[in-house]
Order: C-alpha cells, then structure tokens, then sequence
C-alpha cells in the first residue's frame, strides 16, 4: 500500500472482527475515491503517541471510527466535539479537518434511532427495558432522553449494579434523565409491560452463552432488539422470535453509524446506491 494514499480507519481493541472496513471500503471503491480504510489494534500506552502522529503533516489518516475500549478514552486527545458527542460524552467518529485540527462525533446514537425509524418504532410514550451499562448503553441512553419523541419510561439492568449509577451520574450532569430508572433484577424490568427490549450487553456473542431473559417475559407486542449482529440471531433473538416478538439485530445500527461517519469525513451526502452496497456487503458477509 501506498502510504501516502488517503487513510481512514478504526482505532479499538481488540478490532479485528470490525465489518467497518469491508463496508468503507466498498463506498471508496463505488464513490470511486483513491482511499483505503484499515484496522488500528492500538494498545491503551499507544493512544498518545497515535495522536500525536495524526496531527502531522506527514500523516494521510483523514478520519477515523472509534471502539472499544477508547470511545470515551479518546476525548481528552481532540481538539472538539460536537453538541451530540459532547451530551453522549463518547466519540464513535473523528474527522481531522484541513487544519489538522481533530473533531469527534458520535453517530452510535443517531445509528440507533435511525434504524428504529426504518423499522417504523416510534419511540414516544413508550416503555423501554435495557440490558447492560457499557458504552453503547451511554449513546442509547442519552439519545433516548434527548429526541423530541420522548419515550414514557426507560428502565435499565445491569449485572454489575454500581456500573448503572456511575453511567446515569455522568449522562445527567448534561441530559435531563428523569424518565431513566434503574432496576436491581432482570424481574423489576417489567419486561411484561414493555414496548421494547434491548440487549447492549456482549452476551450472545458466544456460542452457549447464556440468556438474561425468561421466555414467559416476552410477548408478542415487543420489539427485541440485540446490538449483536454477528451471529445474526442470538438466543434472545430466537427466543423472542418464537413467542411472535419483532425482533432486530445492530446490523441497521451498524450500517447507519457507518454512513453517518463517512458523511462526516466526506462532507457529502452519501448516495442511495453507494449506500445500498454498503449494506449488501453487511447482509452478506452476516449471513454465512
Ligand atoms: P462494553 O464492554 O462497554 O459493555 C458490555 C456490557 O455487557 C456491560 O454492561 C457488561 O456488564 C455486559 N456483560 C458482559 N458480559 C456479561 C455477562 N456474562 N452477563 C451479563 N452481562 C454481561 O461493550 P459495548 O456496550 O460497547 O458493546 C456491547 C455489545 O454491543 C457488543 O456485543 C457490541 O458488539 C455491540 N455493539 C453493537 C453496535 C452496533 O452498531 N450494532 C455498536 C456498539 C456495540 P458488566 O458491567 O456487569 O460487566
């Protein structure tokens, strides 16, 4: 490879299971753009000298996604961020503008909630469950609290309880979070009364892993949705499946966030058809 040629990429740990450069680089090669996205396994004692290089004039990265464990880690290295990111408080996207000047954006949360659009989930006035308190946990939570079609209730659980305080502590000193309450078990969820269950947790990822939720909690006016895309249907999905839930995995999300973040590295609004192979390469590549 060129290593003057124009360079996006992601930064995360581990990141190789990233479906971002096959998605990039499939709207290069349509937008017919001279670029390359790559992976950047960086460890957490690298992070400093990574950004140091990425305000040189020498270096051709233009842009680049952010992932665990570093959304929120990377902040203190920018030089911005924009409203939303800011209100988040994690940074998913970076773009380096003309004047190397490093901005951080997060299109995690506007992923979410478009994907939901697509599905036709409007979100006011319902009652929302949530599984987990990491990261993703934070851009659902906060875009939940801040759309203009508030929703009635979201209730959140997590296994490690004192994660939950620490998250909603941080959301609220910027995000009116009065609608948020969490719960100690999966039970005082209310699962029975909900309008939408998500899962941010990593369980399902693995074969065998074990499911938060009972199958009597499901019912058939929820809609299940699992930030896990890979397997495509997790055990959750299955289960909810089978008791006539609609279900949905982050594949949307993923995509979403993705043309949200080439946007912003580009300045343009992407086309329908650049847009249609990105997500066919997704489908794709989910579906062996
Ligand atoms: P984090 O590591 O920040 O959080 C992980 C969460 O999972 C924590 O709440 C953790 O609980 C919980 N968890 C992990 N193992 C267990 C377990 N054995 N039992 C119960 N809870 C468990 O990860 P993220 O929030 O960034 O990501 C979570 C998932 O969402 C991942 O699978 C990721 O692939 C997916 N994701 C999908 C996106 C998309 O675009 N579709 C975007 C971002 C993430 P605890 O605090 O107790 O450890």
């Amino acid at each position: 490879m060129d290593s003057h040629q124009t360079t996006y990429g992601i930064i995360g740990y581990p990141v190789k299971h990233s479906l971002s450069p096959l998605m990039h680089n499939t709207a290069f090669a349509e937008l017919g753009v001279d670029a390359t996205y790559k992976l950047f396994p960086l460890k957490e004692e690298d992070l400093k000298n990574f950004f140091e290089n990425l305000r040189k004039e020498s270096n051709f990265i233009f842009g680049l996604n952010v992932t665990v464990p570093y959304k929120e880690k990377v902040i203190p290295y920018l030089d911005s961020l924009a409203p939303l990111a800011q209100r988040v408080g994690a940074v998913n996207t970076i773009v380096r503008t003309k004047d190397r000047k490093l901005v951080g954006y997060n299109t995690d949360a506007p992923g979410f909630l478009a994907h939901l659009a697509e599905l036709k989930f409007n979100l006011k006035d319902k009652r929302i469950t949530i599984l987990g308190a990491g990261g993703s946990a934070r851009a659902l939570i906060a875009a939940l609290c801040l759309i203009p079609e508030r929703p009635q209730s979201i209730r959140i659980y997590n296994r490690t309880s004192s994660k939950i305080g620490d998250l909603l502590k941080d959301i609220a000193s910027r995000v009116d979070t009065s609608i948020v309450e969490p719960v100690m078990s999966v039970d005082d969820l209310n699962i029975e009364l909900a309008d939408l269950l998500i899962n941010t947790t990593s369980l399902g990822l693995k074969e065998g892993d074990p499911c938060l939720i009972d199958e009597h909690l499901l019912h058939s006016n929820i809609l299940v949705y699992d930030l896990i895309y890979n397997p495509r249907e997790t055990p959750l999905l299955k289960m909810a499946k089978a008791t006539g839930a609609q279900t949905a995995n982050g594949l949307g999300m993923l995509y979403y966030q993705g043309i949200l973040s080439l946007q912003h590295w580009a300045g343009i609004q992407v086309q329908e058809e650049v847009k249609n192979k990105m997500r066919a390469v997704l489908e794709e590549v989910t579906n062996d």
